[in-house]
């Protein structure tokens, strides 16, 4: 078959676009799937919510981790400059962030600054890299991947073995 003029080159490149894309979407899928059967059998296998899936992580027990692309976080290291109290929180990043304000220190009374800002996605990211975790990036533009950031706070994971959490 020939391309007689730039337009049908054009038509081809959108087709196999289109066709990558859409492999992207059947593969996440697949994992959303496999995260909701293990949801609804109640097998243990799959955790949910930042909390619960930041203690899998540490344990080393998450197969794959499923992270929302909708997801808009930053985890924030606060620091106490007076007796050195340290404490990890998550804030909903929106415009205005650097005006955050850490408060006072809990120990001291001070006023606590923040040493370190990073995004959540970043920061869940590198956790499962060291422990060997799959990432998987899900888009929130089918049905069960705006479910992934609605109802599970944009962040699921697939545990290789039940923790409880
Ligand atoms: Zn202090």
């Amino acid at each position: 078959m020939a391309y007689t003029d730039e337009s049908g080159l054009y038509e081809l490149f959108d087709k196999l676009g289109d066709a990558l894309q859409d492999v992207e979407v059947v593969k996440e899928k697949k994992y959303m799937e496999r995260f909701l059967k293990e949801l609804v059998s109640d097998s243990g296998l799959a955790s949910y919510g930042e909390e619960q899936v930041r203690k899998n992580l540490q344990m080393g027990s998450v197969d794959t981790l499923l992270l929302s692309d909708g997801l808009r976080k930053l985890r924030l290291t606060i620091k106490c400059g007076n007796c050195g109290f340290e404490e990890k929180k998550t804030i909903t990043k929106r415009a205005g962030e650097e005006d955050y304000q850490p408060g006072n220190c809990l120990k001291c009374g001070s006023g606590l600054s923040i040493q370190e800002s990073v995004d959540i996605v970043d920061e869940l990211s590198t956790n499962a890299d060291q422990m060997t975790t799959n990432t998987v990036f899900i888009s929130s533009d089918f049905e069960e991947g705006n479910q992934l950031l609605t109802a599970f706070g944009g962040i699921g994971a697939i545990l290789r073995y039940k923790t409880g959490i």
